[in-house]
C-alpha cells in the first residue's frame, strides 16, 4: 500500500450542517418506556437488557430482534415477554418459535422488513439501534422516520446516511441519543438537554484505547492474527468493532459520527489515545475549558443515560477507583501504523458517497480478515483501493446507498 497516496484527494471541509442532529425533547408519557432492542443478542443488546432489568418499573421490553443466535434470543424473550420478535430468515423464525415457552406466542417478523417494522411500531417509544454494520441502516431509518427516541449504537448508519437521518429527524421530531461512549460523553459534557454549550466548542477530542496493538512494533502489527486483534485490552465488544478498534477504523468511523451528530467540521475533531479508557471524550470550549466525561469502561453507563434521558437513573456498574488507577495518560495515535484513521478523515472530506465506500470496504475486509483470507494490513489496503477507485456519486436515498455498499463489497471480495 502506498501510504503517501492522495486518493481521495485532500480537500477543505465541506460546509457541515450546523447544530445537533435531532430534536432533544423526549415526550414524558407517565408510563414505563416501551423498548425495542435491535441487535439484542449482541454485546450492546445484552447490556441494554441488563439496564432494563435493573429498572423494571421504568422500562418494558416491547420488541427484541437478533440475527442468528436464536437460543439466546429465546432466553431473552422468555425473560422479558415482548409482544414482537424478529430474526434473519424463515428457518430461524421456526427454530425460535420452537424454543419459546408454552403459552407465549409473540409476533415473529423476518429480515430487514421485520426489523424495520419493529423499529417503527406504534407500541414502541425507544429504539435501541444495536445491529452491527450497514445492516443497521434500514431499521435505524425506520425508527427515525417514525419519530422515535433512538438510542443509537449503530454508528455505521450515521456514516452511511448522516444527511438523510438529519433531514428525516428534522421532519419527524425523532430524538437521536448517542450510545457510542465517546459521543455519549460529549453529549453529557455539552450540557445535556438542549446542548447549550455546543456553539462554544473550539474542538472535540475523541479518546481511543489504542487497541491491542498500541505499543506493538510495525512488523508485529503486520503479522497480527484474528485472535490477537479480537483481544481488546479494556472493552468487551462484538468481533467487528473489536477489529475496528485494532485498526483504529473504529475511531475513524467515530470522527465521522462526531461530525454528523454535532454539525462540526472534521478539522475540529481530534483523536488522542488514552489506554485506560476512563476519560470517554472531551470538549474544548472557547475559553480554553476542557469538559470531560469520566466513567468505568462499561457500556451500560452510556446506554442507561440514553434510556433514561433526560433523567439519570442509578446503575450498579463498578465504580472507578481513582487512587488505584493513579494515572490517566494520553498520547498521539500512530497514524502511519494505523492508516485507517486518516482514510476515514479523507473519505469524509472527499464527499458524501466516500464514507459509504469506506464503510463497505471496511466491513468486507474485516470479514475477510476474520476468515483468514486477508492479512491485518490488507484491511487498510482494501479500503484505500476502494476509495481510489471511487469517483463520487449522488446518493438520494437509502436504496442508492445500499446499492453502492453492495458494489463496493463485491469489488473488495474479488480483490482478496
Ligand atoms: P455484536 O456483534 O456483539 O452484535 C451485533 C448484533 O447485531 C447481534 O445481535 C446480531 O445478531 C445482530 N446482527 C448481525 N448481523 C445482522 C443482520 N444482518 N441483520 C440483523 N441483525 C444483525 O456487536 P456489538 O459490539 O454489540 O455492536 C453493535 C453496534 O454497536 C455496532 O454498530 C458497534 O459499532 C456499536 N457499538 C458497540 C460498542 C460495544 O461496546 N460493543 C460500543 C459502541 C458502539
Ligand atoms: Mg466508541
Amino acid at each position: 500500500m502506498t501510504r503517501t497516496s492522495l486518493c481521495p484527494p485532500p480537500c477543505p471541509d465541506a460546509a457541515p450542517a450546523s447544530g445537533y442532529i435531532s430534536s432533544l425533547s423526549v415526550p414524558e408519557t407517565g408510563r414505563p418506556r416501551r423498548l425495542a432492542v435491535l441487535g439484542a443478542t449482541g454485546s450492546i443488546g445484552v447490556s441494554a437488557l441488563r439496564v432494563a432489568a435493573e429498572h423494571p418499573d421504568r422500562y418494558v421490553v416491547a420488541a427484541l430482534a437478533g440475527a442468528t443466535n436464536v437460543t439466546l434470543l429465546a432466553e431473552q424473550a422468555a425473560a422479558f415477554r415482548p409482544a414482537a420478535l424478529a430474526v434473519l430468515d424463515e428457518a430461524r423464525a421456526a427454530a425460535l418459535a420452537a424454543l419459546l415457552p408454552a403459552g407465549y406466542a409473540p409476533d415473529i417478523r423476518i429480515g430487514p422488513a421485520g426489523y424495520a417494522a419493529l423499529a417503527g411500531a406504534a407500541e414502541v417509544d425507544v429504539v435501541v439501534s444495536a445491529i452491527v454494520g450497514a445492516a443497521g441502516l434500514v431499521p435505524t431509518l425506520a425508527a427515525v422516520a417514525a419519530g422515535k427516541v433512538v438510542a443509537l449504537a449503530n454508528k455505521e448508519s450515521l456514516v452511511l446516511a448522516g444527511d438523510l437521518i438529519r433531514e428525516t429527524a428534522r421532519r419527524t421530531g425523532a430524538v437521536i441519543l448517542p450510545v457510542d461512549s465517546e459521543h455519549n460523553a460529549l453529549f453529557q459534557a455539552l450540557g445535556g438537554p438542549g446542548l447549550p454549550d455546543l456553539p462554544l466548542v473550539e474542538r472535540l477530542v475523541l479518546t481511543a484505547s489504542g487497541g491491542p496493538f498500541r505499543t506493538k512494533p510495525s512488523d508485529e502489527i503486520a503479522g497480527a492474527t484474528p485472535a490477537m486483534a479480537l483481544a481488546h485490552p479494556t472493552w468487551a465488544m462484538g468481533p467487528k468493532i473489536s477489529v475496528d478498534s485494532a485498526t483504529l477504523m473504529n475511531k475513524g468511523l467515530e470522527v465521522i459520527e462526531a461530525c454528523r451528530l454535532s454539525g462540526l467540521p472534521v478539522s475540529m475533531v481530534e483523536v488522542v489515545v488514552h489506554p485506560q479508557s476512563i476519560v470517554h471524550s472531551l470538549a474544548q470550549l472557547h475559553d480554553g475549558s476542557l469538559l470531560a466525561h469520566l466513567g468505568p469502561p462499561d457500556m451500560r453507563v452510556a446506554i442507561a443515560y440514553c434510556l433514561g434521558y433526560p433523567a439519570r437513573l442509578p446503575l450498579s456498574v463498578p465504580r472507578v477507583d481513582l487512587v488505584k488507577l493513579s494515572r490517566l495518560t494520553f498520547e498521539a495515535p500512530r497514524e502511519r501504523d494505523f492508516p485507517c484513521l486518516g482514510l476515514a478523515r479523507r473519505a469524509l472530506r472527499a464527499g458524501a458517497s466516500h464514507p459509504v465506500v469506506l464503510n463497505a470496504a471496511n466491513e468486507a475486509a474485516v470479514a475477510l480478515f476474520l476468515e483468514g483470507r486477508l492479512p491485518f494490513m490488507g484491511i487498510a489496503a482494501t479500503i484505500e483501493a476502494a476509495l481510489c477507485a471511487h469517483a463520487g456519486e449522488a446518493l438520494p436515498d437509502a436504496a442508492a446507498i445500499l446499492d453502492l455498499d453492495a458494489r463496493v463489497r463485491r469489488a473488495a471480495e474479488a480483490r482478496a
